[in-house]
């Protein structure tokens, strides 16, 4: 039976569900030698390092992809850098396929006055931070103020206002990073401020993360009634309302109309507002937007400002990708037509492929059809070598069986103190923990 090699580049949800689309495709005639590739010692990418520690359902997608991972025609190699320890070329030369699932990890600038001073900082940066990304093991947030602005009215925004505003005790049990979680409860940031450019009938967040901030137990949430109201004036008048945008409303007006318990935190959401500039003299002192309103379809500036003296800035307006050495990128992705990287074996999958959007399942459906095009351009199966011909010989590569050993001393060090894992931060020390079992 033709055996097809296929390499993924990205051990994050993209990638496993392309290996998975692969895995679903095999019949007596087609068959697939997938070797995935990944920078990190750690896989499952924004599994492990974006998915807020205190939402571990969505985490348990990780068991589908060590359930892939457990095929005997999947290979990890872990540890393993593209550009660095191996060259794209050096795989299309070998492989049938490969496949990029390399993300967006690089946070889209303001591009104000006053974004570089201290403490205005991306999410691209806080919540791998407080993840264990080893990338940002000594990244520096100054949690000693007392009000924190986050910008942008998407999941990611939502993710940090909600880690920053919640009572640390809440977090406790949950796999925060040590470092983060000592510092969350050294914290003295009591208000934290979601502001949205347009109106919230626009906001980008999805109704569960909203339904789910009521169960914060010592924050209150607010949100102006007045400002749902307007918003849901403004989509009815505009024609048939969306369900998600219903939704969404609805999960705000529930929250507007909310009880305040009085809690000494607090989550407020602001809309209609543009960052114009970020005050200080060294650090964050606060921040100044102009006042937006609706105009038809669109918001424009009424040429007023509004300004909120706060400690720190994160920004949460979305994602780039890392450029790569030898993959042509156009518009914060790998250029490419449905998935396809014309005039070549190498196909994008995920944020890579659609830029920044979506959540975890929106790549299962995305992959398949990718993995669909894929599998029709097929010739007949190359002959010949995998990347362990580009390997040097004493590179340390995590295999699945590598990464098992990480993950279960992980989750032991977890359990002794009620939590699903201690993350281990550090490189050496990732590489150490698999070996020494
Ligand atoms: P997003 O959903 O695209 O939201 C980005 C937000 O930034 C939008 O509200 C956008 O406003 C705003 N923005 C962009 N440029 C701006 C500017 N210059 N000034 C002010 N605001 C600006 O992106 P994301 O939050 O990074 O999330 C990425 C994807 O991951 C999304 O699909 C999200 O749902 C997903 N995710 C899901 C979860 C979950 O399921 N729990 C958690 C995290 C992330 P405009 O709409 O006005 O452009």
């Amino acid at each position: 039976m033709p055996l097809y090699k296929v390499a993924i580049i990205g051990a994050g949800p993209a990638g496993y569900f392309a290996a998975q689309a692969l895995q679903n495709s095999v019949t007596e005639e087609l068959t697939f030698a997938i070797d995935m590739i990944e920078r990190l010692p750690t896989p499952w990418g924004l599994v492990r390092s974006g998915v807020a520690p205190d939402h571990p359902k969505i985490k348990t997608v990780a068991k589908v992809f060590e359930k892939i991972a457990s095929d005997p025609n999947f290979r990890l190699f872990g540890n393993v850098e593209l550009g660095k320890d191996v060259s794209i070329d050096g795989l299309t030369e070998r492989y049938d396929a490969v496949i990029m699932a390399t993300g967006s990890a690089i946070g889209r600038k303001l591009g104000i006055p006053g974004e570089e001073l201290r403490n205005s900082i991306s999410a691209a940066e806080f919540v791998p931070w407080y993840n264990g990304h080893p990338d940002f093991a000594n990244f520096e947030v100054d949690l000693s103020g007392k009000v924190a602005v986050v910008i942008g009215a998407g999941n990611v925004a939502m993710d940090c206002a909600r880690i920053l505003a919640i009572d640390p005790k809440e977090l406790d049990e949950t796999d925060t990073t040590d470092h983060a979680l000592a510092k969350f409860h050294e914290s003295t940031i009591r208000k934290v401020v979601i502001s949205a450019r347009r109106g919230a009938e626009f906001a980008a967040f999805t109704s569960p993360e909203l339904r789910d901030l009521p169960k914060l137990e010592h924050t209150d949430v607010i949100i102006e009634a007045s400002a749902i109201d307007e918003a849901s004036k403004r989509a009815e008048a505009s024609g048939e309302i969306e369900k998600s945008v219903r939704s969404n409303l609805d999960a705000m007006r529930a929250i507007a109309e909310m009880p305040k318990a009085g809690n000494e935190r607090s989550l407020h959401f602001q809309f209609l507002l543009s960052p114009k500039e970020i005050i200080g003299s060294e650090k964050v002192e606060g921040i100044t937007f102009g006042i937006n309103k609706v105009q038809g379809n669109k918001v424009v500036d009424t040429g007023k400002t509004y300004t909120i003296a706060c400690d720190l800035v994160i920004s949460a307006i979305g994602y780039e990708p890392l450029e790569l050495n030898g993959i042509t990128f156009e518009k914060g992705k790998i250029k490419n037509v449905d998935g396809r990287v014309i005039g070549t074996n190498m196909y994008v999958v995920g944020w890579a492929k659609r830029g920044p959007s979506g959540v975890i399942g929106t790549n299962k459906s995305d992959a398949a059809e990718v993995v669909e095009l894929l599998i029709g351009d097929l010739k007949s199966p190359k002959i010949g070598g995998d990347i362990s011909e580009l390997l040097a010989s004493n590179h340390k590569v995590v295999d699945q069986q590598y990464w098992s050993r990480i993950n279960g001393a992980e989750i032991l060090a977890g359990e002794a103190r009620s939590k699903p894992r201690v993350k281990v931060v550090s490189i050496s020390e990732l590489l150490r923990l698999g070996q020494s079992l």
